[in-house]
């Protein structure tokens, strides 16, 4: 079997591992590179091995970093089947969606700049168009979890609930001779909604990401009553709690912790707004994913009742109603991306009650260095939003605990399933993977960081 790396080599993007068994070729997952120019540049790059010659193609969520380079792979010349479970083909339906209409926006944002400066042929074309998400979508072959599906000639592949996001799986592969176990993303065992995954099973060669391998994350226990704390704290000063959310399982998340401090009278039912149309319909999936969530979870929808709804829970999907919602001054809790302040309806919020001082703003996410969302976690007084000065007086809080991805004790407890497999490491910071690496070979493993274009054979 060869291995060749896409993506995803030393670095926490663009998903992508070409696998070359005896006559056949699978390609699990197809991300897109994100995180600076250098890192995107590599987008438009060829892939390192002929899309027209792929026999499959699997998925392990619908992420961007782990679906995002689909359409230029159905572009670049595959027809072929890319197998899902449903809830991931609904994601990234989506998400791709999402991606392409970012990049038309921030192509023609580009182009008139350009044209003000005479550069009008500097400026690249964006990856793709609707056109390419709506072909690539028609390829999708839904997947059951756990049931086998010959995906090649020989082949057989397995989807097992990796417990990260809605949909997400880990993928097993095997030929007759080889087993090679894929983790996709892992998931936090301490999540409140989604049941934890499986350890792997026995296998010859496993590719692990390695995202957080460096640290622990705080107890379930402990980040929920942090945020009880700090919310009925934001609502007892009387303003409005601000709550930037990446739209894909964080907002669930929250919303159902949410509902259940509202039930047992640890926060007053003050109006909670969901202010995103693409967590509106991402939260829709959630109420049709029983299968892989946690047994509280399953019970509230076995009682026919909502998880992720609070009893006073409004969804704002119009421009117009969102709108709306900056006439509310006195205690309300708006939920709103982007997850890292960048851009969306949540700067609307924030200009409008970042100088209040009864007003809260708590962070839930990682923030990017560079971003609005790190100045503001890190104390900036004043910030500049949609070229207007905003004085910071309202209180910022941050939560740790959220994390939908599995720490160093989460990646350690799947792989100790695997037996005595090599391990390839993928998808983590390079400093990150050498310190797990290092742990590794000294508990008896083979290791591999692989490396972007480079074919290693097992
Ligand atoms: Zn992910």
């Amino acid at each position: 079997m060869e291995i060749l790396s896409a993506g995803a080599a030393r670095t926490v993007t663009g998903s992508c591992h070409h696998l070359h068994f005896d006559g056949a070729r699978v390609l699990l997952d197809c991300g897109l590179f994100q995180g600076g120019s250098d890192l995107e540049a590599r987008n438009r790059e060829p892939f390192p091995f002929d899309p027209g010659e792929l026999d499959a193609v699997c998925l392990s969520h619908g992420h961007l970093d782990h679906v995002g380079r689909l359409p230029l792979l159905s572009a670049r010349g595959y027809r072929g089947p890319i197998y899902a479970t449903q809830a991931t083909r609904n994601i990234a339906e989506i998400i791709l969606h999402d991606a392409a209409k970012l990049q038309a926006e921030d192509y023609q944002r580009t182009l008139r700049k350009a044209k003000r400066a005479g550069r009008e042929g500097d400026v690249a074309p964006p990856l793709y168009g609707v056109r390419e998400v709506e072909r690539v979508l028609t390829q999708f072959r839904p997947v059951e979890m756990e049931d086998p599906v010959e995906v090649a000639g020989g082949v057989r592949a397995v989807f097992r609930p990796a417990g990260h996001v809605l949909g997400s799986a880990t993928i097993e592969l095997h030929d007759g001779s080889m087993r090679l176990t894929f983790s996709g993303d892992l998931g936090n065992r301490e999540s409140a909604l989604q049941a934890p995954a499986e350890p792997a099973r026995p296998s010859d060669v496993v590719l692990i990401e390695t995202t957080y391998a460096e640290r622990n994350h705080r107890s379930r226990a402990a980040t929920e009553a942090e945020f009880a704390e700090v919310l009925a704290g934001s609502l007892e000063r009387g303003g409005n709690v601000l709550i930037p959310t990446f739209a894909l399982e964080r907002s669930q998340a929250v919303l159902y912790e949410i509902r259940r401090l509202m039930e047992r009278g640890a926060i007053p039912r003050v109006r909670v707004f969901l202010d995103s149309p693409m967590a509106t319909r991402l939260t829709r999936f959630y109420e049709h994913g029983e299968n892989e969530f946690r047994d509280e979870v399953r019970a509230v929808l076995a009682e026919g009742r909502d998880p992720f709804a609070p009893p006073t829970l409004e969804f704002t999907v119009d421009t117009e109603a969102s709108k709306a919602i900056n006439e509310v001054t006195g205690g309300a809790i708006i939920l709103a991306g982007s997850g890292m302040m960048t851009g969306g309806r949540i700067l609307h919020h924030l200009k409008h009650n970042l100088w209040r001082e009864e007003a809260s703003l708590v962070v839930v996410g990682y923030q990017a260095s560079g971003t609005l969302g790190r100045a503001l976690v890190g104390g900036a007084k004043r910030v500049h939003i949609y070229g207007e000065e905003i004085r910071v007086r309202a209180r910022v809080h941050t939560i740790n605990g959220f994390s939908a991805h599995g720490d160093h004790d989460d990646l350690l407890h799947w792989l100790d399933g695997s037996g005595d497999a090599e391990v390839f490491l993928v998808h983590g910071e390079p400093e990150v993977m050498d310190a797990f690496s290092v742990e590794l070979r000294e508990r008896g493993r083979r290791v591999t960081s692989p490396e972007l274009g480079r074919t290693y054979i097992r």
